[in-house]
């Protein structure tokens, strides 16, 4: 179908990576845009935070990978040399021992007393070859009857328990599904024989921006306006008028108590869900604002800490599964790109405490955590001698939309209700209410926009995992970029 001649006026809710890429294909194709952010920053939960003191940090790391071919030359054409090579070496600490991280059966069989190990393989195994029918429901399942239940109380029970803050019992299969790749029978045995770590698939790479992840989406707004976007910054979205088949208005108010109504064509929301429906008038039935209230979030405490020494480890991240360790995992901003401190002498940790909005952690003072951190790094012998400076508690609402034994039939009762409205359409994490990485917000504010250009719109099935064809000629791609994808260059991109 060819692309309308005048193009349509849209509405960009949200300006993380999917209402932003929503925004740039938009300009690209010459549609009048606007786009409301609540932050005064873009980037959403995909932000860079300048400290103001030479320091950038995101929000917890924040790595691209992509099963995509085209989005890594589309990155590289917008980011020009900010884009670079990072190299990637991840532990985890559990029982008092650091581990390969993402786990490597073989480190694990080293590592540990060869009885447990041989559990875990005798669970796997066993696993492997019971039958009968077996319901999957929860996330303790799932992964039990693909992994066996030794490696899953090792491996998965722990980490999952601190992540969610909830029993893996009563958190969906659906995750496990999305996030977890399987093993491999015939591999494990294979591993498990040689016990040898095969030291290339733990060092591997990826690709980042020189400062930080945040750039993606700076330059995606500095493109769009460039183009005649318009992004409103520090403008919260507190209407969506309806007539029940369209939307008919969007209201933001700004900072200073402002507000602004736009009657856009189109509307593509990126802002969380409950929020969206929240802010419909007039108010959806009983039924629907009743599935609202059952979508919930985890958020992320994080502790920003400057070190006054060149390196605390080499790692990109280390783990910590372990429960009697308060913290999930930290990152050195300075291991994935040098530009993200201020000089050679100094270094950074990010560390990232999950937690509920009000509970201990989220109230704690930064000294507080900081005291933790110290004190069981220095038990580790990660942090013993490090000099730390100015420490800054920054808190993340929302970062994570949890997926709760149950939780698709209230989203699919929103989703039911959403869908009479014929010219909206969800895009990105907490828009869709589903789990998703960078590439894919980022693919679907493309495929969203793409698809109102040709007076369609995108439903809720599931995410592309590649760009559209209808997307590429906007974006200006073509498969002469792919060519390129499968080339040298970006061979290696995981
Ligand atoms: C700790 C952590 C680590 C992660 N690591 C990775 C990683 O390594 N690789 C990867 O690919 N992905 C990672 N992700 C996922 C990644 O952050 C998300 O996929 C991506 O940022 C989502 O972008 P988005 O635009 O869909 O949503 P968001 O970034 O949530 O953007 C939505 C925007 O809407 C705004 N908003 C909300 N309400 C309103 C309102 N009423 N009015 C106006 N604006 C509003 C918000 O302020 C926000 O900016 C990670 C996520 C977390 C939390």
């Amino acid at each position: 179908m060819s692309a309308r001649n005048k193009k349509p006026s849209i509405c960009v809710l949200g300006g993380g990576t999917a209402g932003l890429g929503a925004a740039y294909l938009a300009a690209r194709a010459g549609a009048a845009t606007e786009v409301f952010e609540r932050r005064t920053i873009p980037g959403g939960l995909s932000l860079t935070r300048h400290t103001g003191d030479g320091f950038y940090h995101d929000l917890g790391g924040h790595r691209y990978y992509s099963p995509s071919r085209y989005l890594a030359p589309f990155l590289a054409g917008l980011l020009g040399d900010e884009l670079i090579w990072t190299p990637r070496k991840s532990r985890f600490y559990l029982g008092g021992r650091f581990f390969d991280y993402p786990v490597q059966f073989t480190d694990v069989a080293r590592k540990l007393p060869v009885t447990k190990s041989a559990k875990m393989l005798y669970d796997y195994v066993a696993e492997k070859f019971r039958s009968g029918n077996r319901r999957e429901a929860s996330f303790e399942n799932w992964v039990v009857h693909r992994f066996g239940r030794a490696l899953y109380e090792f491996n998965f029970e722990n980490y999952t328990r601190k992540v969610w803050g909830m029993e893996p019992s009563v958190l969906s299969a659906d995750w496990a599904a999305l996030r977890i790749k399987g093993l491999s029978l015939g591999k494990v045995v294979k591993e498990f024989f040689a016990r040898k770590a095969d030291i290339a698939t733990l060092v591997d790479r990826f690709l980042y921006p020189r400062h930080g992840i945040g750039q993606i989406s700076h330059f995606l707004q500095k493109a769009a306006e460039e183009r005649g976007s318009r992004v409103h910054l520090g403008s919260e979205v507190v209407k969506v008028r309806h007539d029940g088949k369209r939307v008919t208005s969007v209201t933001a108010r700004d900072t200073k108590g402002r507000t602004t109504t736009k009657k856009p064509e189109y509307v593509t929301s990126s802002i969380d869900l409950d929020l969206l429906v929240r802010a419909l008038d007039p108010p959806p039935p009983p039924a629907v604002l009743a599935a609202v209230s059952e979508l919930t979030y985890r958020a992320l405490v994080i502790l920003f800490i400057r070190i006054n020494q060149p390196q605390v480890t080499r790692d990109s991240w280390i783990y910590f599964p372990d429960e009697s360790i308060p913290f999930s995992r930290w990152h050195e901003p300075k291991n994935w790109s040098p530009a993200m401190v201020p000089d050679a002498d100094r270094s950074s940790l990010v560390v990232e405490f999950f937690a509920d909005e009000g509970d201990a952690f989220w109230n704690a003072p930064a000294e507080e955590l900081l005291e933790l951190t110290l004190k069981h790094g220095r038990r580790l012998g990660l942090l013993t001698g490090a000099e730390t400076g100015k420490v800054d508690k920054v808190l993340t609402p929302r970062a994570y939309p949890v997926w709760k034994v149950g939780y698709r039939k209230s989203l699919q009762v929103i989703l039911d209700y959403l869908e009479r409205l014929t010219n909206l359409s969800l895009i990105g994490r907490n828009g869709r209410f589903y789990y998703c990485t960078i590439d894919e917000s980022l693919i679907s504010g493309f495929t969203a926009v793409a698809n109102f250009l040709e007076g369609k719109r995108t439903g809720p099935e599931p995410l592309p995992i590649e760009i559209p064809d209808n997307a590429l000629g906007y974006l200006g791609l073509s498969s002469a970029d792919l060519v390129e994808a499968d080339g040298e260059r970006w061979s290696r991109n995981d």
